[in-house]
């Protein structure tokens, strides 16, 4: 699920430039094939679905239906990163490793970069996103002011739910004071081994003290959905969300098919969130928060540093729609309840909101922080 990364998917035809042999489509038809005889690997098709999505510019990010929301999503990436990033040096940690897992085009290297770390490793199934993100980094290195130092870097293509990361560091020593898996672990609830590979790759190299957090989807809110629909399936205008079956849930397998705006669908898990916090404490991880996108803002937001960088991140619509400007949408009933609170408080000032539809696909996600016990 791609709420937050500033892509889109484009059709086929870039593949000759990256010189890639053999098409994405052929890879999956490749594991349709082989389904018959195994059952299938979604591996592939995710890894294909995010090498396809292609970099848009600002120009064409600002048109996007879902400008704010991804802005938003990314304020909040923003907003735990930063204060995980402050427990951590409070704890007295100096030079600060991150591993980012399922880090996609490279979405947080200016958080990462904002927070002053000293080196991070990036990881993801897919190679062309590792290919740009470690080129999006090498151009923020070069052209970084002369007195700035930047992190150092390791990328890695791996299939995280399956490979064991440590024994691809370059470091063979390096420990973590974070791993930030942002939009990603749902991809390994797929099976109970994946989901163990996935959560080894995330704890085995913390620190004593340190972070695994991330951002997923809340399994609770999205069986509750689908549960109140008459269909096996639910949505709006941006996003929608569909089930093969309803009733009974599986821990591991639960596969739902989820398309937004211009991305196309993409297999997903459900995290029954308390299994993945019984097998977290196989690694000795607790739990220290787990909250919904909704609380975890309403909570931030109070706070004036939060609430300025979420005004430069653009991550709230401005309400009643600016001079000159248009809605994110004209659909009936989108800011019925941003009027509502006008008229019920009797605001006047403009408000910043998100639409109906964009705060259904984001308030299904929760965000979560586990820490290593020493
Ligand atoms: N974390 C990035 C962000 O927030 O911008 C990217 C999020 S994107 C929604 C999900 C990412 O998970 C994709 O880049 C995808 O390739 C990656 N992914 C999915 N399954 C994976 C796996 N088994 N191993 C490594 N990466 C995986």
């Amino acid at each position: 699920m791609d709420l937050q990364t500033t892509e889109t998917v484009k059709g086929g035809g870039e593949e000759e430039e990256r010189g890639r042999k053999r098409r994405p489509e052929e890879e999956e038809d490749k594991e349709e094939t082989s389904s018959s005889r195994k059952q299938v690997d979604h591996s592939v098709k995710v890894a294909s679905h995010y090498n396809r999505l292609q970099e848009v510019g600002l120009a064409a990010r600002s048109q996007s239906r879902i400008f704010f929301m991804r802005n938003f999503n990314n304020w909040l990436k923003s907003v735990l990163i930063g204060e995980i990033l402050e427990q951590v040096r409070g704890a007295g940690s100096r030079q600060v490793s991150v591993l980012d897992l399922g880090c996609g085009k490279g979405g947080d290297l200016l958080k990462w970069r904002r927070g002053g770390i000293n080196h991070l490793v990036c990881a993801d199934i897919a190679g062309v996103s590792v290919e740009q993100c470690q080129s999006r980094y090498e151009e923020m290195k070069r052209k970084s002011h002369i007195n700035e130092k930047i992190f150092s870097a390791q990328f890695i293509t791996a299939d995280c739910s399956k490979e064991v990361l440590s024994e691809k560091l370059d470091d063979p020593k390096l420990m973590f004071d974070i791993c930030s898996c942002q939009f990603v672990y749902h991809y390994s609830f797929e099976s109970e081994q994946k989901a163990n590979v996935m959560l080894r790759n995330a704890c085995e190299r913390l620190k004593p003290g340190g972070y695994f957090i991330g951002t997923t989807p809340d399994a609770f809110e999205l069986v509750k959905r689908l549960e109140a629909s008459d269909a096996l399936a639910f949505g709006n205008e941006v996003f929608k969300v569909s089930f093969q079956s309803k009733g009974s849930y599986p821990m591991f397998g639960c596969q739902y098919h989820f398309s937004l705006e211009d991305v196309v669908d993409v297999p997903e898990f459900l995290v029954y969130f308390p299994l993945l916090e019984h097998m977290a404490k196989r690694y000795n991880m607790r739990l220290v928060l787990k909250q919904r996108f909704s609380e975890f803002a309403e909570e931030k937001v109070k706070k004036e540093h939060h609430r300025s960088l979420m005004m430069k991140m653009m991550a709230l619509e401005p309400f009643p729609c600016e001079d000159g400007g248009r809605p994110a949408t004209d659909t009936k009933g989108e800011y019925s309840h941003a009027k509502e609170h006008c008229g019920s408080t009797g605001v006047k000032l403009p408000l910043g909101t998100l639409s109906r539809s964009e705060w259904e696909a984001t308030s299904i996600y929760l965000v979560f922080v586990f820490q290593k016990m020493s």
